[in-house]
């Protein structure tokens, strides 16, 4: 029989779990209160009998991560994590504060298949989904190693949220669980480079979230240019989802577009943006775009001057859009950058 991923279970299927095996409901709250402090084997937990932990072991596992690396900002307050995961693969996740509180930037995949030209994470190829409880588990442990409180979550750290679809959607549950991380739908940010399809599954959950688009691209030429997954799905169907989205669930979809020299920066692009999103409920976040030194990319961020440029246009011509405060420059703090390096220096 294969055991069961202990972390990634509810309290009440872990309790329904234990009481298959004729164990109290109240040892569920034990055992989540230990997972939740970190706790990643059942012989630490010195409250539960040793003849449950004995059981215990025969029936469930727990899927350990350990930091790794921590990087902290010099110039701000952000902290960046690489986490190990139980078999032996890398992730990183990134800790900011904002006057709100701390939020925090998860990995939802080791690595990405979605090859993103500008990305590090697509760079560094693909390894597997992460469990729902790995994705929870990076913000106990950011907790409590920086004793902080994390108020809200990106899911903008590697992978794409949509190819691990389930296993986010379970996150999200696990994520709002009174008792434990306890953050609501309404301060979850999911970030995609759009599979489509999987857009309108999300929406049948109508679930409270923000979605992020990564965009990049008023139109296919550019994207495709970009992002492989534009060749399966094109702007239009792209924008259409939004749209879809953005009026089943009464959210503001926000665009996100990273500004990169002489491709998608120009006055011509801005005016295409802004007529193909026209009538979209959202948001468009312009992002300097954060070089990866390999080689072969020759893609070059925007200068400032162009960037503001290309924000005046779009405003003038009725969209709403801001140029994206980029926090953590002096640690690498986007995600795939500190991983790969790791990676290069074995
Ligand atoms: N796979 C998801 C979430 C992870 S990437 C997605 O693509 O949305 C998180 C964000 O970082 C995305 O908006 C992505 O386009 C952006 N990004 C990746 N590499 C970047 C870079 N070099 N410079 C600026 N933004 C980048
Ligand atoms: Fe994957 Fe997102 Fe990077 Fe594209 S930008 S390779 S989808 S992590």
């Amino acid at each position: 029989m294969d055991l069961i991923d202990c972390k990634s279970l509810t309290i009440d299927q872990l309790r329904d779990k234990l009481s298959g095996i004729g164990v109290p409901a109240y040892r569920a709250e034990q055992i989540r209160s230990w997972l939740d402090r970190g706790t990643d084997d059942f012989d630490s937990m010195t409250d539960l009998p040793l003849s449950l932990r004995a059981e215990l072991k025969n029936i469930f596992w727990i899927p350990g991560i350990n930091i790794k690396k921590r990087l902290v900002s010099k110039t701000d307050s952000t902290v960046k994590y690489l986490y190990t995961l139980y078999d032996g693969e890398n992730v990183e996740s990134v800790l900011m504060k904002y006057r709100h509180g701390w939020s925090q930037c998860l990995s939802t995949q080791a690595g990405c298949r979605m090859g993103c030209a500008f990305c590090a994470t697509g760079a560094g190829g693909y390894a597997r989904n992460l469990l729902p409880g790995e994705m929870l588990a990076q913000i106990e442990k950011a907790q409590a190693d920086h004793g902080v409180r994390v108020s809200s979550v990106v899911l903008m750290g590697m992978g794409e949220p949509l190819d691990n679809f389930d296993n986010v959607l379970k996150f999200l549950r696990l994520l709002g669980e009174p008792g434990g991380v306890n953050i609501g739908m309404r301060r979850v940010t999911l970030s995609t480079c759009e599979i489509v399809d999987k857009i309108y599954r999300l929406m049948e959950h109508k679930l409270q979230l923000t979605l992020s688009v990564s965009l990049h691209a008023p139109n296919n030429q550019i994207r495709s240019r970009l992002m492989p997954i534009n060749n399966k799905w094109p702007v239009e169907q792209l924008l259409k989802a939004c749209r879809d989205y953005g009026e089943a669930t009464g959210r503001r979809v926000s665009f996100e577009y990273a500004m990169i020299d002489g491709l998608n920066d120009t006055d011509e692009c801005a005016r295409e943006l802004a007529k193909r999103i026209k009538g979209i409920h959202c948001h468009v976040n312009l992002i300097p775009l954060n070089q990866i030194s390999y080689s072969e990319n020759t893609l070059r961020k925007s200068g400032r001057e162009r960037i503001y440029r290309f924000l005046s246009l779009l405003k003038t011509l009725g969209v709403n859009a801001t140029v994206r405060r980029t926090l953590g420059a002096d640690i690498d703090a986007s995600c795939g950058q500190l991983r790969r390096r790791y990676h290069q220096s074995l």
